[in-house]
């Protein structure tokens, strides 16, 4: 076994910004740096991608840029200083915001045009991560009454949760669209999409992204997104469980059932899953995480989870970078009670998900993977060397979850970049070789370089033959280290 194989998103905002942070988060074990949009302009975003992208060329290993458009996310105007107690019981006025508008406990400004419109008495508003719900009652000239079902506390702006079937607008927005064009020239690896419904809505922006672009996350965090799920992941080349808003929109005892859902069919397909959102939430304010926390880290890896990811803890909490060493130091430990044999065993004994309407080069590819994973065991191989141009074949084996390393070679750094949120691949950046016993010959020859494999091991090597016509992994070649 080699290090650490579940990767960790790290959401960057102003308690990570400084360079010396963000280096120290690198080395802390973060292999993707997330940036949301839905918060500040977007010029304060796009240069913080530049200062991300300059750290993570000094780090010791690839680094992943994600960026997370924010959808049709309705918010609030901000409550003021350190929040605001909306009481059990206590009546409040809903109203469209104006510029330089606040929130307070009686009138909470609501920042989209037009939302409001759709409300209909009897139905439950959530303000923030759902800790305070609403219940309209009536609709007035001067704005929309509501009555406070449950209290708490709110701080800043807030998002604003509306039954499902109230939200008229579809994701992704024009907004979105026009943020992509100004991301895209900036350069990312991936790009994660709020509120998808359907696999048409991921379909939008891999349309709008075009062919070599970044990667599509779908965030699953909507019902319809759920019962869409099979689709989705035969469109998205990732998917997130983003649990704060999936907690919101359906029963919250649901979720962990959805987690392990969203997880077992993703990495089926072959796509790699992030489990995201209060994963460490004390260490907002705490150097160290909680019981339960330790536990929910250490149960997404056991789901078979692809990444976790950080959320406030790095992007505002006090402990960033303890919190980046936390979720390291559980994640590796989970890793060792990890069922590999029984994730491999029940995968290989059925086809891949979606192979049914595939074309000839994934089903190929599929075929070829298992039999790597197959020989893994058998022949017990000291890793498997994946030479990949886009990344699909490193991602195809992955999700066997083989013992043993996986080393991704690959022509160009955006493949090995992308490759940081898929679960157990190291990836290098190499030449290309005319021949596959070239390939291999050079792969090995890196593997041992890496102290990946040393002499005397067996290693499995897949590799693609030059002259077909539709290029695919069509090789497996076991190669003993001399
Ligand atoms: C979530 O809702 O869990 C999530 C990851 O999305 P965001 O952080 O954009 O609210």
């Amino acid at each position: 076994m080699t290090g650490r194989r579940t990767k960790i998103v790290a959401t960057i905002g102003p308690a990570s910004d400084p360079p010396e942070v963000l280096q120290a988060l690198f080395e802390a074990g973060a292999d993707v740096a997330r940036l949301g949009l839905a918060h500040g302009p977007l010029d304060e975003s796009l240069d913080r991608i530049k200062r991300v992208r300059a750290a993570a060329i000094g780090a010791s290993r690839p680094v992943g840029i994600l960026v997370d458009l924010p959808g049709p996310k309705v918010r609030t105007a901000p409550f003021r200083g350190d929040g605001v107690v909306l009481q059990a019981g206590a009546g409040v006025r809903l109203i469209e915001a104006s510029e330089g508008d606040v929130s307070t406990a009686e009138v909470v400004a609501v920042q989209v045009a037009g939302a409001l419109e759709a409300l209909e008495p009897g139905d439950r508003v959530a303000l923030g991560d759902g800790g305070v719900v609403l219940v309209v009652k009536e609709h007035r000239d001067d704005g929309v009454l509501a009555t406070v079902l449950g209290g708490g506390v709110l701080r800043a702006r807030q998002g604003v949760t509306m039954p499902e079937a109230r939200v008229t607008q579809r994701s992704p927005t024009e907004d979105d669209l026009r943020m992509l064009e100004r991301v895209l020239e900036a350069g990312v690896d991936a790009v994660a999409v709020s509120f998808v419904q359907t696999a048409d809505d991921v379909a939008t922006i891999k349309q709008a992204i075009g062919s070599g672009g970044p990667v599509v996350v779908a965030k699953i965090e909507t019902g319809p997104a759920v019962d869409h799920l099979e689709d989705i992941l035969h469109v998205a080349d990732a998917v997130m469980v983003a649990r704060g808003d999936l907690g919101v929109r359906l029963p919250l005892e649901d979720v962990p059932h959805i987690q392990k859902q969203i997880i077992r069919r993703g990495v089926t397909h072959g796509k790699p899953v992030i489990t995201a959102t209060q994963m460490l939430e004390s260490m907002l304010t705490a150097p160290t995480p909680t019981r339960a926390e330790v536990s929910d880290v250490a149960n997404a890896v056991f789901d078979g989870t692809s990444a976790v990811m950080l959320s406030g803890e790095t992007a505002i909490g006090q402990h960033p970078v303890l919190a980046v060493e936390a979720m390291a130091r559980i994640t590796a430990r989970a890793e060792r009670d990890f069922d590999y044999e029984g994730w491999g065993t029940r995968l290989g004994q059925q086809q891949m998900a979606g192979l049914s309407t595939a074309s000839s080069m994934v089903r190929t590819t599929s075929a070829i993977t298992a039999a790597a994973w197959r020989a893994s065991v058998d022949a017990e191989l000291a890793a498997i060397i994946a030479c990949t141009n886009t990344g699909t074949t490193a991602r195809m084996i992955s999700r066997f979850r083989p013992i043993c390393p996986i080393l991704a070679i690959t022509p160009h750094w955006s493949t090995a970049r992308q490759l940081t949120m898929a679960w157990g691949i190291q990836s290098v950046v190499g030449e290309t070789h005319t021949t596959p016993d070239d390939t291999v010959w050079h792969a090995v020859n890196a593997a041992v370089r890496l102290g990946v494999v040393r002499p005397g091991d067996l290693v499995g090597v897949l590799v693609g033959s030059p002259v077909t016509t539709e290029p695919s992994t069509d090789t497996l070649r076991l190669v003993r280290v001399r």
